[in-house]
């Protein structure tokens, strides 16, 4: 567990980078004895302080995301394996150390996981914390995460995957940077941590929670981002899904909030869609922790070396990762946070994204080569969809056919 301290912040950290803090104090200090310094002082800050009120507070920047997946996504990175992973973990830990956060790993930024030889090193994750303010809160935690690591060079070839999941990296720097530099902190604690060895079944996202630097029943929030970059199929645009609050419907009004305006459409969608665990969410859901899966979803360019930086679609990227620095600020700074609930919770607007999903991969057959027995399935399902949201009711056995032909229309296109 680690040390819970206020983060080392300076004056610099709260303030905009425009106003001048050295030139006024030096023409204080000419024309002014001490007692007035301390006046002129007092003045500026406040000043200060109304001009940073002005401006609009921090969030992801498209510039910065850009820049962060074009350098992981890099040939240097070496797809963010073996000796490119480790570079990667490198980045990561000098990003969290540059926004003044606190190490996770009792002293240390990294944890490192072990290898099958005794004493080797598969892999390590890279966690920073911000410490909430509020003494009642201050044995909560709240997670953000995504996977650094990919799937290396094989056979000579790079895989730099710039979507999976340079684009969460992305995210979860920029949703750091803005964290540290928001001016009324947090009242619970906020971990930042990216997962290495995901490609690998989930290996550090496992690690983590067997070897947790926390108590695991005090997390009371863990939310991953794994692809966000692009689209499903490549084709459902403005589309993102967020899998997970079946478990904690009360977040929903939140991530509505948070997507207010935004250039994106989030779709909510049950977990069991998914016929395994996709992503780190996966360890933190057998522990029943509320959790929040954030994707665009799989697309031609996924787990291929064309998964490369200059075909993300930074725009969303930007979108995305401000609904969920929107959700993370919403829940660091709530009076309370939903627990678990056991009961999954469907609604009908589940069968509106599942239909619109269906609508858009058809219009788009002949590119994606759907296979006409899919077709007649994905048509099926479409009307049985439309029938339901007719209604504006679902019994669960409805839910259970429809489910189970989108998880075969899913395994048949991708
Ligand atoms: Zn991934």
């Amino acid at each position: 567990m680690p040390h819970v301290s206020r983060p080392r912040r300076t004056a610099g950290d709260f303030f905009p980078r425009s106003v001048p803090r050295r030139r006024p104090a030096r023409i204080a200090g000419r024309i002014m004895k001490v007692r007035a310094l301390r006046v002129g002082l007092a003045v500026l800050i406040v000043a200060a302080s109304a001009a940073g009120a002005q401006a609009s507070p921090p969030e992801p920047e498209v510039g910065r995301l850009r820049a962060h997946v074009a350098t992981l996504a890099a040939p240097e990175y070496g797809g963010r394996r073996g000796e490119g992973g480790r570079k990667a973990a490198a980045y990561i830990e000098a990003a969290f150390r540059s926004y003044g956060l606190e190490p996770l790993f009792d002293g240390q930024f990294t944890q490192e996981i072990p290898g099958p030889q005794p004493g080797s090193v598969a892999g390590r994750n890279v966690g920073a914390y911000l410490a909430g303010s509020d003494p009642e809160r201050r044995d909560e935690w709240i997670i953000v995460s995504a996977h650094f690591d990919h799937l290396g060079v094989i056979n000579g070839v790079l895989y730099p995957g710039a979507d999976d999941d340079a684009s969460g990296v992305a995210m979860l720097l920029e949703v750091a940077r803005c964290l540290s530099r928001q001016p009324e902190g947090v009242r619970r604690n906020v971990i930042v941590l990216a997962f290495d060895l995901e490609e690998l079944g989930l290996f550090g996202s496992r690690w983590f929670v067997e070897h947790s630097p926390v108590p695991l029943d005090q997390v009371r929030l863990f939310i991953t981002a794994d692809m966000i970059g692009r689209a499903l199929g490549g084709v459902c645009e403005p589309l993102a899904f967020v899998m997970g609050t079946e478990n904690a419907p009360a977040l929903r009004p939140w991530i509505e909030a948070a997507a207010q305006g935004r250039d994106v459409r989030i779709g909510l969608l049950g977990t069991d869609l998914l016929l395994v665990d996709r992503s780190d969410y996966g360890p933190f859901r057998a522990r029943k922790i509320p959790y929040l899966f954030f994707s665009t979803g799989e697309n031609p360019h996924y787990h291929r070396p064309s998964d490369t930086a200059d075909t993300i679609n930074y725009p969303k990227l930007e979108a995305i990762s401000r609904v969920i620095y929107g959700v993370v600020r919403r829940a660091a700074s709530a009076d309370a946070l939903p627990n678990w609930s056991p009961e999954p919770d469907h609604p009908v607007a589940e069968v509106a994204i599942l239909r619109d999903v269906l609508r858009t991969l058809l219009d788009h057959r002949e590119g994606l080569q759907i296979k006409p027995g899919t077709q007649f399935l994905m048509r099926n399902t479409l009307r049985s969809a439309e029938a339901v949201l007719k209604r504006g009711a679902m019994t669960s056995t409805e839910r259970s056919v429809l489910l189970r032909a989108a998880q075969i229309i899913m395994f048949s296109i991708f």
